[in-house]
């Protein structure tokens, strides 16, 4: 009986499939295109990518793994996609809250960046970014700021996924003091980044109202050149459509469109004041939409027509923008609560968008934004390793009725216990696995001793 046992294992054991990581969780939450929730479900990592996605049990029949990750007091969700930030000024945080944006802008930041960034600010800064956001499950961020090429490198180090656009602006910036010499540093930085497996080099005119017409149609030509995408804030506020219409008689997108900046990848950042052509247009040329609620609550911004954009079919996803002055933080479920609950009360209606809504915003959806869809944004067999497990043994977060609903509204980014990116596991038991926090922590604080000298 024993050799037919051993022999029973022995064939068993050549016949399953090897993988390199089985996770297996409580829930596992697809984000497929069946929105499947996986009730004791269990994924197959090989490499960079999962292999099967099923029942705990049928994973199991069919694979042997190297390690294995379980955790059925947790749920097992897609990693989370900020589709808007600029990471390294952390080092800003809270610098001065609860201003007007000019007198934030023209008093505080434009000098305390004069003074103080540059590639060692921007290195620190991105590491503090990355370790925020890879504890808080954010596993791809997409970053507009200057000297991204080291924003890519810090990014690279975290093991974390970005889309990153080096910052062009019509005036001098603390990496370059031209437009020009922007566009040229930027063709320098997609080359270096143009096959890499964790970083999507971007574009990033910083707006319509910061550049002028030839420098918005150098930006796009460099990006399509590149097949990059092209990053840009658009009608944010209020001003921003006013100031257009009485100077072209067009809104930013109009205005925009007519230069041929959508013409291409393009990720768009607010969309707060959009009227109906304006979601057509966007619609049309397949731009996607950056929502940041927070941000937009925190400078008083407005109410993004979100319910409106996505039942057009505008991809739409979510980021934290900020961290200085306009929100403060990296937390992409804090994201996900305010996007649901501000379309509701903005519209006085419970409905108007659902947890549902707000998780595919946070998972799937920007991944369509980012137009990398195939690749991230959901649990499914052939794309890429990128998941997190959050904790369900808090007070926080028992009972579980429906899973997707507690990751909206009752989960934190507190409760993240593990992330992998790429098939590689970076967050463990609620460590980072890939940076020096405490050095990270420290470099901080003198930062901040430094930039408050600076503004003295
Ligand atoms: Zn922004």
């Amino acid at each position: 009986m024993l050799r037919i046992c051993s022999l029973f294992l022995f064939v068993f054991a050549l016949s399953a499939e090897q993988a390199d990581w089985i996770w297996s969780a409580g829930y596992v939450i697809t984000e497929n295109s069946n929105a499947r929730v996986i009730e004791n479900g269990a994924v197959a990592v090989r490499g960079e990518r999962i292999i099967a996605v099923g029942t705990r049990a049928e994973i199991e029949a069919r694979f042997t793994a190297r390690q294995r990750l379980d955790r059925p007091d947790a749920i097992l969700a897609p990693g989370l996609i900020n589709t808007h930030t600029h990471a390294a000024m952390s080092l800003f945080r809270g610098i001065a809250d609860d201003m007007r944006l000019q007198d934030w802008l023209e008093k505080f930041i434009f000098p305390a960046e004069a003074k103080n960034v540059d590639a060692e600010f921007v290195r620190w800064g991105t590491r503090l970014g990355c370790l925020e956001m890879l504890l808080g499950g954010t596993t791809t961020f997409t970053d507009m700021y200057y000297f991204e090429d080291v924003v890519a490198e810090a990014a690279r180090e975290a093991g974390m996924r970005g889309v990153l656009g080096e910052t062009i602006i019509g005036f001098p910036a603390p990496d370059h003091k031209t437009p020009v010499d922007a566009l040229g540093f930027t063709e320098r930085y997609l080359a270096r980044f143009a096959s890499d497996r964790l970083i999507v080099a971007a574009v990033a005119p910083h707006a319509l109202y910061t550049n002028s017409d030839e420098t918005l149609k150098a930006a796009r030509a460099l990006a399509n050149r590149f097949h990059a995408p092209l990053i840009i804030h658009v009608a944010e506020t209020k001003k921003e459509v006013d100031d257009e219409m009485s100077k072209r008689h067009t809104t930013p997108v109009g205005t925009l469109d007519s230069l041929g900046v959508f013409n291409g990848l393009t990720v768009a950042a607010h969309c707060v004041w959009l009227t109906e052509a304006d979601m057509a247009i966007l619609k049309a040329r397949e731009v996607g939409v950056a929502h940041c609620p927070s941000s937009n609550m925190m400078l008083a911004s407005g109410v993004a027509p979100v319910v409106r954009m996505l039942a057009l079919g505008i991809p739409v996803g979510l980021g934290p923008d900020g961290p200085a002055g306009s929100n403060n933080d990296f937390n992409m479920f804090e994201e996900m609560d305010l996007a649901a609950k501000l379309q509701k009360v903005s519209k006085l209606d419970p409905q108007a968008l659902s947890a549902a809504s707000a998780l595919e915003m946070a998972t799937i959806g920007g991944a369509r934004v980012l137009g990398m869809e195939k690749e991230i944004g959901s649990i499914e067999a052939g794309k890429r390793a990128d998941m997190i497990v959050v904790r369900l043994d808090r007070a926080n977060a028992v009972p579980v009725y429906d899973p997707v609903s507690q990751m909206v509204y009752a989960l934190k980014a507190d409760d993240v216990r593990d992330v992998m990116v790429n098939g590689k596991p970076v967050v463990r038991d609620g460590a980072i696995l890939t940076l020096n926090q405490a050095q990270i922590l420290e470099k901080a604080r003198e930062y901040r001793d430094k930039v408050r000298a600076s503004l003295r």
